[in-house]
């Protein structure tokens, strides 16, 4: 089968000997809509400027529909890029802004006309096609950006962090905007961001980045129910994680795993790093229960802080072992259950809900 988009064992050493990518491994499909996320400085700019074109790879190799480009310029690429600032010229009207690519393919003025104003009509651009892009507010300029990264018609539009200059309402609105509109062109989009909200609300796919390394590709959900390393348990979400060590042996049922979890919390004494387990437990799997209701598994513990927030009850439960975790609850039930700072709880959990991993993979 042939991908939209095969990095095969990519990676990049700068000049100044900064390895900024090790051995990234993807396969994107035709109209897939693509996250990198990860902190700053992880490597998810690089990447995408290997993909472009601008950035020369140090290992491996990139296709695009099966064709390898690892040596062809960006202008041969069928990929345009969006850059977090724009790049536009100031001084150049909308129109000259937008039309620029179909420009420099050299293309017949007619043609260029044609399609410049059915991207500028698309993107509701047409009233101020003859301003200067500088005269313009940040939402309009970013739709500039938009139109003039689509009216080459791409095979793969690649978007750097595009909505990073945004306020958070107008991000929200464009947010929706770039959704509707690579559903409806069906375009492959690969978009990096380090906004965790940006990944999981706008992409079929995450790419969680750190320190130059692939951490983990799956669908949001995936991510969020199940990390596979411990950092994306830690930088994903709102999960607890609880350190112990296995005490029957492998193989025993999810039940079991638990029980070790919950004799570790006990106290904790010759814990070695070889042997290590992390238990992984997302916020909402807990459920709150006055003592003596005990769940399927339980974990005893005493609330320490509480707020409740229109229809959602925060609490920060201290367990035995003096870790501290956050649980989230319909304020109703919290209020029924009187469940004031001070009092003695007993969480309850799905054991379905807990990964377990080695703590130091
Ligand atoms: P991100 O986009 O995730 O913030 P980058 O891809 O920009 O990360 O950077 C990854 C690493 O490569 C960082 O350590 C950064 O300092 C380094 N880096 C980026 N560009 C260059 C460059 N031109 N020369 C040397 N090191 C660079």
């Amino acid at each position: 089968m042939v991908h939209d988009l095969e990095l095969v064992s990519v990676g990049k050493t700068y000049a100044d000997g900064t390895k900024a990518v090790s051995n990234f491994n993807l396969q994107v499909e035709k109209g897939e809509f693509v996250a990198f996320l990860g902190p700053s400085g992880c490597g998810k700019s690089t990447t995408l400027r290997m993909i472009a074109g601008f950035e020369e790879i140090t290992e491996g190799d990139i296709l695009i529909k099966g064709r390898n480009v690892s040596a062809t310029p960006p202008e041969k690429r069928p990929t345009s890029m969006i850059f977090q600032n724009y790049a536009l010229f100031p001084h150049m009207t909308v129109r000259r802004n937008v039309g620029f690519g179909l420009d420099v393919k050299g293309l017949p003025r007619a043609e260029r006309d044609r399609k410049v104003d059915r991207i500028l009509d698309m993107f509701d651009l047409t009233e101020v096609a003859d301003r200067k892009a500088d005269r313009l507010s940040a939402g309009q300029r970013q739709r500039i950006a938009l139109a003039r990264g689509l009216v080459v018609e791409p095979e793969i539009l690649l978007l750097d962090e595009p909505l990073g200059a945004l306020d958070a309402n107008l991000r929200r609105i464009i947010q929706n905007e770039l959704k509707l509109l690579q559903r409806e062109l069906g375009i492959t989009f690969v978009f990096v961001t380090h906004a965790q909200s940006e990944a999981l609300g706008l992409s079929d796919r995450v790419v969680v980045m750190s320190n130059g390394v692939v951490e983990q590709i799956s669908t949001p959900k995936e991510l969020y129910l199940r990390p596979q390393t411990p950092f994306v348990a830690r930088f994903i979400g709102a999960n607890t994680l609880i350190e112990g060590r296995p005490l029957a042996s492998e193989g025993g049922a999810l039940g079991k795993a638990f029980n070790r979890i919950d004799t570790a919390l006990g106290p904790i004494s010759g814990i070695g790093p070889s042997g290590s387990t992390l238990a992984v437990i997302p916020a909402e799997a807990f459920r709150l229960a006055p003592e003596g209701q005990p769940g399927e598994m339980t974990l005893p513990g005493r609330v320490v802080w509480k707020q409740l927030v229109g229809a959602t009850g925060h609490f920060r439960v201290r367990l035995a072992n003096d870790q501290e975790i956050g649980i989230e609850t319909h304020s109703d039930t919290a209020r029924a259950q009187i469940l004031d700072v001070g009092a003695v709880v007993t969480l309850g959990l799905d054991p379905g809900a807990v990964t377990l991993m080695p703590s130091n993979p």
